[in-house]
């Protein structure tokens, strides 16, 4: 068995741990891969081992990726999550590649990807970006604006608002982990009970999956624990 396949069986483990400590149903959580900075031979490696849904930050570096892959596998579908920050002259490629966005954080960016989303594609499953820890973070809507936008995302005719994504402020002590998540948590029961029918969050990374799946994560985004270290240009 490849290494990639030994992660992604330890990663399922600890989801199923997770699951299974807050009573939850392991179909509740899905796992998202992030691939990013790792070669399509990696991509390729986990799909052998059943994955079929990659997350990634940089435009370019991922649209090169989904070519090689389809051509080293072009008998399997896979889904690709946008999980970066979004320059708004980038949205017309994110709209025409990608099946998910985890980082919508601005009308403007959701309203270009709606108009740019090619109408044979459907709708483009988004998630709103939240910065839920404060000065500490300079990316995602705050709080306070947060029901406002997720009406108007809510009502582009080609997007599907699917619920919040948020990267807490990295620490080891886990109630701080699961505190964090739970001001999501309570964000998302804010937006669904004002009538929003809304089905994700997604929440928890490498270094805090089990906070994130005990807290209510419908989507962890896990890069390191499966694919190895990062190591950047
Ligand atoms: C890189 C990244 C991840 C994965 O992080 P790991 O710690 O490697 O699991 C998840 N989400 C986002 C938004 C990322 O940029």
């Amino acid at each position: 068995m490849s290494i990639i396949a030994e992660n992604l069986q330890a990663v399922e483990a600890t989801i199923g741990a997770a699951c299974a400590t807050a009573g939850r149903a392991r179909n509740e959580v899905d796992l998202l891969a992030v691939s990013k900075t790792f070669p399509a031979e990696a991509v390729v490696e986990a799909m052998t081992a059943g994955q079929r849904a990659f997350g990634e930050n940089y435009l370019q570096e991922a649209l090169d990726k989904m070519q090689e892959v389809a051509r080293l596998q072009p008998d399997t579908a896979v889904a690709w999550h946008f999980i970066g920050p979004i320059q708004s002259n980038k949205t017309r490629p994110i709209a025409a590649n990608f099946q998910w966005v985890h980082t919508v954080e601005r009308l403007k960016i959701a309203q270009r990807l709606s108009e740019q989303r090619p109408e044979e594609l459907g709708p483009l499953d988004v998630c709103i970006q939240v910065n839920i820890s404060g000065e500490a973070s300079k990316s995602g809507a705050n709080a306070d604006e947060l029901p406002e936008l997720a009406r108007q995302v809510a009502a582009l005719p080609m997007l599907r608002l699917r619920g919040l994504m948020a990267i807490p402020e990295a620490t080891q002590d886990e109630a701080q982990q699961r505190a964090a998540f739970a001001r999501l948590r309570a964000l998302f029961d804010k937006l669904q009970a004002s009538g929003l029918a809304l089905d994700t969050l997604s929440m928890g990374m490498s270094g805090d999956l089990k906070a994130a799946v005990a807290e209510g994560a419908t989507i962890v985004r896990i890069g390191s624990a499966i694919f190895g270290a990062r190591h950047y240009e």
